[in-house]
């Protein structure tokens, strides 16, 4: 069997389309969407992230503000920032790349930010919402993408056993809520899991969240299963101009031949998870709009 392609690539495109017209709705409304993006530091691969999110943003009309910081800014200094950007009507999302610096307590930051703001969907109140089954919280970008690519090909999750392999709170642990909430029936893999390719192969939707190329292969996945590759590995690669090349964790030629979907990488999950970004931030933006206008009316009518 011949997989069919789920271009994240495609389906990316067309979803920053579809955010455009929102985008212009809302704006036309009163409210423009606004995206900030904070950078501590010159780590060159999260100045490359920071630097596509903000363009992306800005394609599709999203106001974008991005902030970097020196590499040893103190933590009050961090925080301060995110206050005033917690207040600044003109923001609806919040990003703050990841790894901070050592002086900079990852967690203290991502709790300072609003959770109304908070589009990375870390904070702890989101995460919660999530878990237990609220629909309105701010879901993390890349299992949103992976479920957002599910339902765009018609391979809705409802009563379909899922096995994801990964457990971080970026991908496996977000992805088992979401996928839950869509009545997938849900089994978390990770390094301590026996007999991993028995239940691979027990996945009519397989998503490999591992980060070591190779993990999944062929006889590991159940013929017509779903496959979704998460993993990005850089390898290195001298003929390339860069010097390496990205590879996932899935072994694509041999899984292809089994699976009835399939996704690459690059060009799969990667650019879903920069539209799912954007659609938290207009999502965020038009929740803020529906509160002012009610707000409004409250006052009006009192
Ligand atoms: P992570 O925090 O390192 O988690 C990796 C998970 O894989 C852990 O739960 C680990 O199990 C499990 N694992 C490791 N070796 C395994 C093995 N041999 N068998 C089964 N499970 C194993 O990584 P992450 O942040 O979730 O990211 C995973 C991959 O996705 C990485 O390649 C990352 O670059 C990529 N990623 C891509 C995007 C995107 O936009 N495309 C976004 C986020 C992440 P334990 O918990 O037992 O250690």
């Amino acid at each position: 069997m011949a997989a069919k392609l789920i271009s994240g690539t495609d389906i990316a495109k067309t979803i920053r389309e579809e955010l455009k017209d929102r985008v212009r709705e809302l704006s036309a409304s009163g409210t423009t969407p606004g995206l900030a993006t904070v950078l501590v530091g010159e780590d060159p691969a999260s100045r490359l992230y920071v630097g596509m999110k903000g363009k992306a943003a800005a394609e599709v009309g999203i106001h974008s503000r991005q902030v970097t910081l020196d590499a040893d800014t103190p933590e009050a200094e961090l925080l301060a920032l995110i206050d005033e950007l917690n207040a600044d009507p003109a923001i609806h999302g919040i990003l703050v790349q990841l790894p901070l610096p050592d002086q900079i307590d990852d967690r203290k930051v991502l709790v300072a930010i609003d959770p109304a703001k908070d589009v990375d969907g870390f904070h702890p109140i989101n995460v919660g919402a999530l878990f237990s089954g609220d629909h309105t919280a701010l879901a993390p970008c890349t299992p949103k993408g992976v479920l957002e690519m599910l339902f765009r090909t018609g391979n809705e999750p409802e009563g379909k056993r899922c096995v994801i392999v990964g457990r971080s709170n970026i991908v496996g642990r977000p992805m088992a809520s979401l996928l839950i909430r869509h009545h997938g029936t849900v089994t978390v893999a990770h390094s301590r899991t026996r007999d991993l390719a028995g239940v691979c192969r027990e996945a009519d939707i397989l998503v490999a969240a591992v980060g070591r190329p190779g993990t999944i292969t062929a006889d590991m996945v159940k013929p017509g299963a779903v496959v979704i590759d998460v993993g990005t590995t850089r390898v290195e690669a001298p003929d390339r101009p860069r010097g390496f090349r990205v590879v996932g964790d899935v072994d694509f030629d041999a899984v292809s031949e089994v699976a009835s979907w399939i996704t690459p990488v690059p060009g799969g999950v990667g650019p879903m998870t920069i539209a799912m970004l954007l659609t938290n931030t207009v999502e965020a933006a038009a929740r803020s709009s529906e509160q002012g206008a009610a707000q409004g009316a409250e006052r009006a009518g009192a």
